[in-house]
């Protein structure tokens, strides 16, 4: 399991950029099936941590030699710096 983060810019909603945590689960058991390079385009719903309402975006990923991508889910958003003090 990878994680990996992917900037929804911008919120449809909010109209600003938030950071998402996706959790990604890849099968090497069926690379064949999809080549590395190709975009998959997954649907998911999205919350916006300004309005808390949810969105639905749709993610371009690119398939690549860790095989293809057998879950996507998104994991929570990432906090925004409020402070500045911390990275
Ligand atoms: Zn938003």
């Amino acid at each position: 399991m990878i994680d990996e983060t992917i900037e929804i810019k911008p919120c449809p909603l909010c109209g600003k950029a938030h950071k998402y945590i996706l959790s990604i689960q890849r099968s090497t058991y069926l690379f064949g099936a999809a080549s590395k390079g190709d975009i998959r385009k997954i649907k998911r719903l999205f919350t916006c941590p300004k309005s808390n309402e949810t969105f639905e975006s749709v993610l371009e990923i690119k398939e690549d030699e860790r095989g293809i991508i057998a879950k996507l889910d998104i994991m929570g958003v990432v906090e925004e710096k409020k402070n500045g003090g911390q990275k």
